[in-house]
């Protein structure tokens, strides 16, 4: 589903952050990518969705070389969530999750529809939360938005960058438990990028463990657990 081959990404500075990645991760599995910060997680991350160009190498997505599909079709098929939510403070949490399907050229009722059950399936009532503006939730309320948001257009494959590192640790835990229920019927093929140990084998089918720019371990959380 996600092929990695020979990746490195040098910045213009001459910091290598990835070095010659090659990784494959299947339809539906989720990875957890662990490690201590600058080990190279979030720029292995935004090469899938081509925020970064990879200075060589090659990614693969469903087959295809992602570097020949266009930036539209690529939002269609990979969902981001991020930390810091980024949410439009200006718009009611029902149009912030409709905001992608609309932009992929979605009717606004349709959008609108959409984004309704995706608030239901993170557990924030439409009816409730729907018309509320980002500053009048929590922080995990966010977090749940963002997850919604990230959801809407169906995208085979999400990518999450720290999402619940700014919530604390009970939020956190219920973020947790509520995101591996979604994805026990939902089956995206998952990127998961975090820097605690706990909640990489929580979460992840297999933990790809960081050193600097390099994968050094890529296994299940009982043989990565397991090791000396
Ligand atoms: P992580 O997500 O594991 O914290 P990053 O991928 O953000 O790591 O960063 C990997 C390395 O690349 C770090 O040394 C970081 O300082 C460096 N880096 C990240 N972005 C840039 C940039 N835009 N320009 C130069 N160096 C960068
Ligand atoms: P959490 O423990 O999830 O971080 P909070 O203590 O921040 O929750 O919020 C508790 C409740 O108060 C939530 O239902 C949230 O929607 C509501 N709330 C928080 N901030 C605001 C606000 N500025 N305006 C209206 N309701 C709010």
């Amino acid at each position: 589903m996600i092929r990695f081959e020979h990746v490195t990404k040098r910045y213009a500075d001459g910091t290598t952050a990835v070095d010659d990645l090659s990784f494959e991760v299947a339809k539906g599995e989720l990875i957890t990518l662990v490690g201590p910060s600058g080990c190279g997680k979030t720029t292995t991350m935004k090469m899938v969705n081509r925020l970064i160009e990879p200075t060589s190498g090659t990614i693969h997505l469903d087959g295809d070389d992602i570097s020949a599909i266009d930036p539209v079709e690529l939002r269609r098929r990979i969902g981001y969530v991020i930390q810091q939510v980024g949410l439009f403070p200006h718009k009611t949490v029902l149009d912030n999750t409709a905001t992608v399907p609309h932009l992929l050229g979605w009717t606004r009722k349709k959008a609108r529809a959409r984004a309704a059950e995706l608030l239901d399936l993170v557990g924030l009532a439409p009816s409730t939360y729907g018309d509320r503006y980002p500053d009048q939730l929590s922080g995990g309320q966010r977090q749940r938005v963002g997850v919604a948001r990230a959801l809407a257009a169906d995208p085979p494959v999400l990518l999450m960058d720290e999402p619940f590192g700014a919530v604390d640790p009970v939020v956190r835990e219920h973020l947790q438990n509520e995101f591996l229920r979604l994805q026990s019927t939902l089956h995206k093929t998952v990127l998961f990028v975090t820097h605690d140990i706990e909640e990489a084998v929580r979460l992840g089918d297999r933990i790809a463990v960081y050193g600097a720019g390099r994968i050094e371990q890529f296994d299940t959380p009982a043989t990565v657990l397991g090791a000396p």
